[in-house]
């Protein structure tokens, strides 16, 4: 739909548009009649238009990409939060306090039951933990793919 306009077009359209001539003295001046520059102005327009709607099709598009970001970003920083958020020394030796008493059946059950957001992963391995009366949580890496990951059990 995009025509390439001529030389003769575009200085007319430029006549009126920038220079403010009227369309008349514009057709005078590149020999064309009135109505035929009027079309080419009514042509440009519309073209202006089009490129318009198309940019705004493309700024939807990215604005939605941006908002996937964003809630990705969330994600992590959720995650990067909950990692930082190391255990002070007196959760972690409470923690410590409640794992030693665990069977080692439930400690087995608690390091392989995580979830690693990443890859899917059960398998918690280089843990801290930290806790109290409510519970223990650990905070480790994936055991397959070695991101972050925490996990939590009540005691
Ligand atoms: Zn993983």
């Amino acid at each position: 739909m995009t025509k390439k306009l001529s030389e003769q077009q575009l200085l007319a359209i430029e006549l009126i548009l920038e220079d403010g001539m009227s369309a008349l003295a514009t057709a005078d001046m590149v020999g064309e009649t009135p109505e035929t520059v009027e079309k080419w102005l009514a042509d440009y327009h519309e073209e202006q238009d089009e490129k318009l709607r198309f940019q705004e099709a493309e700024l939807i598009v990215m604005q939605k990409r941006i908002d996937e970001l964003q809630e990705e970003i969330a994600i992590h920083r959720a995650m990067y939060d909950l990692i930082m958020d190391r255990p002070d020394p007196a959760s972690e030796k409470q923690a410590k306090e409640y794992w030693a008493k665990m069977s080692d059946k439930l400690k087995h059950k608690i390091v392989t039951n995580a979830f690693c957001i990443d890859c899917g992963a059960t398998i918690i391995t280089d843990y801290v933990m930290q806790g109290g009366e409510e519970g223990i949580i650990l905070y480790g890496k994936c055991g397959k793919c070695g991101k972050s990951m925490a996990t939590s059990v009540e005691v």
